[in-house]
């Protein structure tokens, strides 16, 4: 992937406080010149302050952020958010009502001549495929143009940055999948620094070139989809991405003896120490079975695959995904096979369970 190593926005220490709720805590992040950055966490998780942070919207309580090696906020330094060469697109598109969509793209092109806006403007419609629509208003278009404007619009003065802010939530998922797309293609194109946020797991994963994971206020782990997916720094990443289970487990001088059988990996554990084991849906296989100590407890169709949720008794629910078109029902008696083709992720079991979803040091995975 074209990006240079040049950074494109650097946050040290940004803190924000709102009273006693801390929305954002010591975040230390950077963003390579060209890269795709999402940032991911669930609702109230502060991710539209820290973009509110970087846009100039708001101000931290304590850090500093830089945008192409210029301080833009801290250290005594304050640079409005029009003078940060940012593009900001919201959910809501936040049109302007009473403009055509020509004069909506033209907006932020202060001081430029009249010949050269005509021509950026509908270099910018031509991109996002809606120089047709040029004259029509905001409310006489559906709501993936109007995205598609905002787009062209945050675009259109040539920002070193372009900050989105969950800019698919107001559309319909098919729309959604198609603008994930669109935008995927022509941000390469145009190859800037994008800090993109969302509360949606599969779309940080199908768009970061790397993917933040956040959580009351922190960073958890940033790195690519596939390092958060397949290597969860923490419980609350592991647990975030979906079908996640645990199962128990204690390391053995040969390798690792589960409640699901034993699993040659080894881990840089003692002898007898207890570790939870995340499985994922694709790890394991069930098939019924009379003498089967695990039961399904629901099957959900997904017409290729079945999903299904596994009671086992230990008391912990497993997932499997099975491809086939006999579907087993709820209370059949199954025998569960872990066969992962991988290592697994493992945490030290050294507090309970019930930790889980925080932050706690010695809750980190091992190999
Ligand atoms: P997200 O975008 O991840 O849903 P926000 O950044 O909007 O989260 O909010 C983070 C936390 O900060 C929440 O607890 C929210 O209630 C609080 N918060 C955000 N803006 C303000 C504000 N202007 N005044 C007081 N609290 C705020
Ligand atoms: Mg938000």
């Amino acid at each position: 992937m074209l990006r240079s190593t040049e950074p494109g926005l650097q946050l040290h220490h940004v803190t924000r406080r709102y009273g006693s709720i801390v929305a954002v805590n010591d975040i230390s992040l950077e963003v390579s010149q060209g890269e795709f950055l999402v940032i991911v966490g669930p609702s109230g998780c502060g991710k539209t302050t820290l973009l509110r942070l970087v846009a100039g919207l708001d101000v931290q309580d304590e850090g500093s952020i830089t945008i192409q090696n210029r301080i833009v906020s801290g250290n005594g330094v304050f640079v409005p958010p029009e003078k940060r060469r940012v593009g900001l697109v919201f959910q809501d598109y936040a049109l302007f009502p009473h403009m055509t969509i020509a004069k909506n793209v033209a907006f932020g092109l202060h001081r430029w001549s009249k010949a050269d806006v005509r021509q950026r403007v509908y270099e910018m419609l031509d991109m996002v495929q809606l120089a047709h629509l040029a004259d029509r208003y905001p409310h006489e278009l559906s709501g993936g143009e109007r995205q598609r404007v905002a787009l062209a619009r945050a675009l259109a003065p040539r920002p070193d940055i372009l900050l989105l802010d969950e800019p698919f939530s107001n559309l319909d998922a098919g729309l959604r999948t198609t603008m994930r797309e669109h935008i995927q293609r022509l941000l390469k194109g145009i190859n800037i620094t994008t800090f993109f946020v969302t509360h949606d797991q599969e779309e940080a994963l199908l768009l970061g070139d790397r993917v933040a994971v956040m959580n009351q206020g922190q960073i958890e782990q940033v790195g690519t989809p596939e390092q958060v997916f397949h290597q969860p720094a923490t419980y609350f990443v592991a647990e975030f991405f979906g079908y996640t289970a645990f199962i128990s487990g204690h390391v053995t001088s040969a390798g690792l003896e589960t409640e699901l059988g034993f699993l040659s990996q080894r881990l840089s554990l003692a002898p007898g120490s207890e570790v939870n084991i995340l499985v994922r849906p694709d790890d394991l296989s069930v098939y019924p079975d009379e003498e089967g100590t695990a039961y399904i407890v629901r099957a959900g169709f997904q017409g290729m695959h079945c999903m299904y949720q596994i009671a086992l008794p230990s008391g912990h629910t497993v997932y499997s995904l099975m491809p086939h078109t006999s579907v087993y029902a709820p209370g059949t008696r199954v025998r569960v096979e872990l066969r992962p083709g991988h290592d697994l992720v493992c945490f030290p079991n050294n507090r309970s369970m019930s930790a889980k979803g925080s932050r706690i040091a010695d809750h980190h995975f091992v190999y």
